[in-house]
């Protein structure tokens, strides 16, 4: 997981100041010494880090006191909130143009993601904004850059505009954006050419490609694995060719965390999103707090909650509740569920973000049994249409056939019929204190 070590030395050291009645400035002196030594070695810069001690020292000294919290509770909020502050403070928005089409700029070196993002951002903007974008292939340099847009534009059923390689991006992205106008596109995402490193003709050709019509965002995409390395990137883009944000990539490998603390403090840009994966649905936008909370181990309930109702579809949620307070839940029904479980992702990576995970022992090693979860899907699927209306009616030899269907045991059917029966029951418990209560609460 990102930010490991750092979560993990941060929280060592709130933990020994957690109940503390009283601080003195000793204690503050010596938590920062070891806040200093937990960002320097999660690779932060050193500026970055040397102002943020001041900072957090300053204001935990001299504290505004607090009736609600404990001494020691209030340098934890003071920590969070200079977290917070140093990767930004509030979630930066995407800037839309007024007059369409909005423009995207994506830069960065070759291998940062920037294809992979393109595409990433475009679903996002689709998806969540409604917007028709259109994405253009002006990479021309990167064997197979333009096809492996082209390629992603197919998966995601998204236009891609392209001349070949033949053709000069500058030229490429000026009939790309005369296409979008006359095709009435509002957004089109550039997928600009990267290079190995830093050098004068490609800043000069982003330049060329920025003349040609003022973009809303130009999107600088680094590898946050790169550490002080993306700092560096970003800073040498932003004062050559000007950056608005920037997309930090690979976040879900495990990266120490340098780049996203960073680059904001360095660049005075903020990271707008970030990539947590190969799939094309693994781009989310980013938010100062929630990461803040998550390295302090505070959770991160927000981003748990948005990922649930991402996967849950208004009317469907209706229907179930009904099947709930009228108990003709069936076994299809919770196949159903299960699969939307499984599209939230990782269940171990669900986990982590729940407050106080990371205090389980084990839950770093925990693989949360998938096949478990496999194994329940392949006795439903060998249940009759009968049966997973009304499992009553299973009787032991139907249990026999059923496992011996589905690769399991009589047991294993024995204890799933139980879940089930259970979860009616609480469910049906759930529905009537919610009735009696008047209060509408959604489903999750
Ligand atoms: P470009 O040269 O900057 O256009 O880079 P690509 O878009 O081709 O990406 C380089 C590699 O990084 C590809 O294998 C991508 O799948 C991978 N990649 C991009 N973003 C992420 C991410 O957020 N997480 C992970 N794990 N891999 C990513």
């Amino acid at each position: 997981m990102a930010f490991e070590g750092l979560a993990e030395r941060l929280q060592g050291t709130i933990q020994k100041i957690k109940g503390k009645g009283k601080i003195s400035e000793a204690d503050v002196k010596e938590m920062m010494r070891e806040v200093r030594y937990a960002l320097l070695e999660a690779d932060v810069n050193l500026k970055v880090v040397k102002e943020f001690v001041k900072n957090v020292s300053e204001r935990a000294v001299g504290q505004e006191v607090m009736k609600s919290l404990t001494p020691g509770q209030q340098v934890i909020k003071i920590v969070k909130d200079e977290l917070t502050q140093l990767m930004g403070g509030e979630q930066s928005q995407i800037a839309f143009s007024s007059r369409p089409p909005t423009v995207i700029m994506m830069v960065g070196l070759q291998g940062a993601g920037k294809t992979t993002t393109t595409g990433k951002l475009a679903n996002v903007l689709r998806k969540k904004y409604n917007k028709k974008p259109l994405l253009i292939a002006a990479d021309i340099y990167r064997p197979a850059a333009v096809k492996q847009l082209e390629t992603i534009g197919k998966q995601l059923s998204l236009p891609v505009f392209q001349l070949g390689t033949d053709i000069s991006p500058v030229e490429i992205v000026k009939k790309g954006l005369e296409h979008a106008k006359e095709e009435h596109y509002d957004v089109v995402i550039v997928d600009t050419a990267g290079r190995l490193h830093i050098d004068e003709t490609l800043m000069q050709e982003l330049k060329d490609i920025r003349a040609l019509k003022e973009p809303d965002e130009v999107f600088l995409v680094v590898d946050a694995m790169t550490g002080q390395d993306a700092v560096n990137v970003a800073n040498n883009f932003n004062e050559s060719i000007g950056i608005t944000g920037v997309v930090l990539t690979k976040l879900d490998g495990d990266t120490r965390g340098g780049a996203a603390l960073s680059i904001r403090s360095i660049t005075q840009k903020p990271i707008k999103f970030v990539g947590m994966g190969e799939k094309m649905d693994a781009l989310e936008p980013f938010h100062p707090e929630r990461m803040a909370s998550r390295i302090l181990g505070m959770g991160d309930m927000m981003s748990l909650i948005e990922k649930a109702q991402a996967n849950v579809d208004e009317e469907k949620a209706k229907e179930l509740e009904e099947k709930f307070r009228t108990q003709s839940f069936t076994f299809d029904d919770f196949l159903e569920q299960l699969s939307q479980v499984k599209q939230m992702g990782p269940l171990d990576e669900i986990l982590k973000m729940l407050p106080g995970a990371n205090k389980i022992k084990g839950l770093e090693n925990a693989k949360v049994d998938e096949k478990q979860m496999d194994r329940v899907e392949a006795i439903i699927y060998s249940m009759t249409t009968q049966e997973k209306t009304n499992p009553e009616i299973i009787n032991g030899p139907r249990k026999k056939r059923i496992a011996k269907g589905s690769g399991t045991t009589i047991q294993d059917i024995n204890r799933l019929l139980k879940q089930f029966e259970d979860m009616k029951k609480m469910m049906k418990q759930m529905t009537n204190m919610q009735q009696k209560g008047k209060k509408k609460m959604k489903m999750p």
